[in-house]
């Protein structure tokens, strides 16, 4: 058993204000892997102090001392990634492949991309030849406190921390409970490669607990935030009373459309990409639209894919799916599975109940329903699990109506060979994204959501810009460069 129940304040780790043990539970086993702490306000409130403290100097460190620092994490990563690795497996269920495949490297991936976007910001820029006395200065907001979820509990971290950094903010992260051990290793990183005492802070606790505080203090000028739509709502609330900045990653429930002429593999791919991580992604694409011409063999198609998804233990090796994280997810998920059974979707693989063979873990079959019609619960909400609904559409025009009718808008995804047709789809869908052909993003492309998925973006220069304010400036002395 793992025992961490210290946090991380001011360069050095602390035993808590008042001791609140919280069992961390390996959801492969259903048994305690590990020991931290819940935090209280009081552990915030020291943790806010020593990022206000630290925050004028970092601010003022020339934008290249901060890059170099923050680029030894990756020195770090590099010593320690298996670790990492081992962490996000136990915690969260992910299959180690997977986790030491996918998981892990959102670290560097992140990094590597931030460091490239770094170069670019200009910090202070002309507002152009109209006006030759104005400059635009980027600064850093301050002390920013950071949420993050457990699905892909490195890469959110990675797309706050780091840009946050970078940026010249210091920060308190306060990670999932579900899943604090990577977390702890990310600030072990943070402080065996120089990171100044202050800059990054990690406080273990609860959303109602540290949470709360965090988004409520009046020192914490920004809360950036990725989870649930409930508790993004519940965060914007608590942080209007200090007028805070909130930067919001929430839920989503993207579609894909596959239409007539579509690659071969657009459905195999459609459903692993679904099934991926348990489907616990944010950007998973839940709802396969398909054209009616290639409706009954696509149905009959992503069945025999998802029967063939294989599910296991976290910490066997191969291709397979993992565990959910926790019981309640796993509840939620039957709940899903049952809803959609009791409203007319029709079930062609998987179902309820613990795959075959299995008793004990939080696994969940690899689920797909067929004739899912707009407005079925399992079409409107975030199932958050390995569950896929197919739904026929006639043409262009029906498929971007029942795409679009959705409280959501963070990832779609079209597949067709037809380019002119992939052109129209990308700019009628509402969504902060939309991913064609199996293409995926570019290195340092937006993430980030519309409507109730969302009011941010991470990655690329626009993730570092969400930490910095813009500053109109009058009366610059042209000749003179900035100090
Ligand atoms: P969650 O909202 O329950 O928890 C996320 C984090 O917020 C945790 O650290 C939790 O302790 C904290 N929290 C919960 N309530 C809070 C409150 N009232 N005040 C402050 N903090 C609070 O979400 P989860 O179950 O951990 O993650 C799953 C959700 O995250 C899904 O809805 C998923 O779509 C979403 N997600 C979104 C993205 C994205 O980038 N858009 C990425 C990953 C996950």
């Amino acid at each position: 058993m793992i025992e961490k129940r210290d946090f991380y304040i001011n360069g050095a780790w602390v035993a808590p204000s008042s001791p609140c043990d919280h069992q961390v539970i390996d959801p492969s086993a259903e048994e305690p892997c590990a020991v931290v702490s819940l935090g209280a306000s009081e552990d915030v409130d020291a943790a806010v102090a020593a990022a206000k403290a630290a925050f004028p100097a970092w601010a003022a460190t020339p934008p290249a001392e901060r890059r170099a620092v923050v680029a030894r994490i990756l020195d770090e990563y590099e010593k320690r990634k298996d670790e990492l690795a081992h962490a996000i497996s136990l915690e969260m269920g992910a299959p180690i492949d997977m986790a030491r495949d996918q998981q892990a490297p959102c670290l560097p991936w992140h990094l590597k991309n931030f460091l490239r976007a770094f170069d670019k910001i200009e910090w202070v820029r002309p507002l152009g030849p109209h006006a030759p006395n104005d400059r635009i200065a980027m600064e850093p907001i301050g002390v920013v406190g950071l949420i993050t979820p457990w699905n892909w509990p490195m890469n959110q971290i990675a797309l706050k921390a780091i840009p946050a950094m970078l940026a010249g903010c210091t920060c308190v992260l306060k990670p999932s409970e579900e899943a604090p051990l990577n977390a702890m290793l990310f600030a072990e990183f943070c402080h065996d490669a120089g990171v100044p005492p202050g800059v990054f802070n990690l406080v273990n606790g609860d959303g109602a607990g540290v949470g709360t505080a965090l988004s409520s203090h009046p020192d914490v000028e920004m809360i950036s935030f990725t989870g649930s739509t409930r508790a993004g709502k519940a965060i914007s609330k608590t942080a209007a009373e200090t007028l805070k900045r909130v930067a919001l990653e929430l839920g989503g429930k993207g579609a894909n459309l596959i239409f007539a002429d579509a690659d071969e593999k657009a459905v195999k791919r459609g459903v692993l990409h679904m099934m991926n991580n348990s489907g616990q992604s944010c950007n998973a694409p839940s709802r396969m639209l398909v054209e009616r011409s290639i409706y009954d063999q696509t149905v009959e198609a992503a069945a025999e894919v998802a029967e063939a998804v294989k599910v296991g233990p976290a910490s066997e090796a191969g291709r397979h799916i993992g565990p959910v994280v926790n019981k309640r997810q796993w509840d939620q998920i039957q709940s899903f599975i049952q809803k959609g059974i009791d409203e007319g979707a029709r079930l062609v693989a998987g179902g309820l109940g613990l795959p075959e063979g299995m008793n004990k873990g939080y696994y969940v079959r690899p689920t797909v329903f067929a004739d899912v019609t707009p407005g079925m619960t399992i079409e409107r909400e975030e199932i958050f699990g390995p569950v896929l609904s197919i739904i026929p559409f006639e043409d262009e025009e029906d498929a971007v109506r029942i795409a679009n009718d959705t409280p959501y808008g963070l990832t779609n995804y079209v597949q067709s060979q037809d380019g002119s047709r992939r052109n129209r789809m990308a700019q009628r869908l509402r969504s902060g994204m939309v991913e064609m052909n199996g293409q995926s993003r570019g290195a340092g492309s937006p993430f980030g959501g519309v409507k109730s998925s969302g009011r941010a973006r991470e990655g690329g220069v626009w993730g570092i810009e969400e930490f910095l304010e813009v500053k109109a400036i009058s009366g610059w002395a042209p000749d003179l460069a900035a100090e």
